[in-house]
């Protein structure tokens, strides 16, 4: 149960301290205790330490950044959790199957702590662009017709999903899967990787930057969906910079 501690929940562009107070308590009471706050409007406030209660210590140990990037820089598994899907469809969990796939992950060797779970800012939610960091979209099937929680509501249910799931113990005769054994490369590497591969496209002719349309957008999905390894980053890179050093030594 150590590893479930670890779980960092990232709360982005959060507006109403209540909120951030209400998501302390519901990870606490599930035994999860990595908070970051990405550009909470008010933090410290005396309103998230009341609705707190006896959770204000996760509170006084929550990390605030001034990005998403800074919270989920060295994270190897992302999750986004958003009610609504998008015009460009993510590969998607039920937040049971979510809470179930990361116990797995973890069970085969994946550090618990470099695995987070983003949350959107209450008026509109995640971003396309946040949510296009994740490897996949999390939904808590709740009534179509009004599907969605309030923000702190949504952190228990899915607090609540990873406990019932890290309680259950992996019987011995399933063996680890062992696709997750492999270091899985982190965030920051992913990115730059694919800022090169974007460069790549607009230098071959095959981006062009003022028409962007959805190219690079699919083939991001494509790269998350294939959870790259650390070794096929830089097997990746290291083709980009072939490509890239014979097209300047043809112009
Ligand atoms: N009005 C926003 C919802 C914001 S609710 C929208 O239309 O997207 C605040 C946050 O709670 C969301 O960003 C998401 O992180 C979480 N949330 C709320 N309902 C959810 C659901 N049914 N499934 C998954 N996450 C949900």
């Amino acid at each position: 149960m150590d590893s479930l501690s670890a779980i960092r929940i990232v709360l982005i562009d959060t507006t109403h301290p209540g909120n951030i107070g209400a998501t302390a308590r519901a990870m606490k009471v599930m035994g999860l205790k990595q908070l970051v706050l990405v550009r909470p409007r008010h933090f410290p406030d005396a309103t998230a330490t009341a609705m707190a209660s006896g959770a204000a210590d996760l509170l006084t140990d929550a990390i605030v950044v001034d990005s998403l990037d800074d919270a989920i820089a060295d994270c190897r598994l992302v999750l986004g959790t958003s009610a609504r899907p998008r015009s460009l469809e993510w590969p998607m969990l039920a937040s049971r199957e979510a809470a179930v796939h990361l116990h797995q992950v973890v069970q085969a060797g994946q550090s618990a702590a470099q695995t987070a779970i983003l949350f959107g800012t209450e008026s509109v939610g995640l971003s396309n662009e946040q949510l296009q960091r994740c490897q996949y979209r999390i939904e808590i099937p709740a009534n179509p017709d009004y599907s969605s929680l309030n923000l702190a509501q949504a952190v228990q249910v899915i607090s609540y999903e990873l406990r019932q799931a890290f309680l259950t113990e992996q019987k011995p005769d399933q063996p680890p899967q062992s696709h997750a054994s492999h270091a899985l490369a982190d965030d920051r590497s992913v990115e730059s990787f694919l800022e090169r591969f974007h460069q790549m496209i607009v230098e071959l002719d095959i981006l062009n930057p003022a028409q962007p349309k959805m190219l690079m957008q699919r083939i991001r999905r494509l790269f998350m969906r294939a959870r790259l390894e650390t070794s096929e980053v830089s097997i990746l890179q290291g083709i980009i910079s072939a490509v890239l050093a014979g097209q300047h030594r043809d112009k």
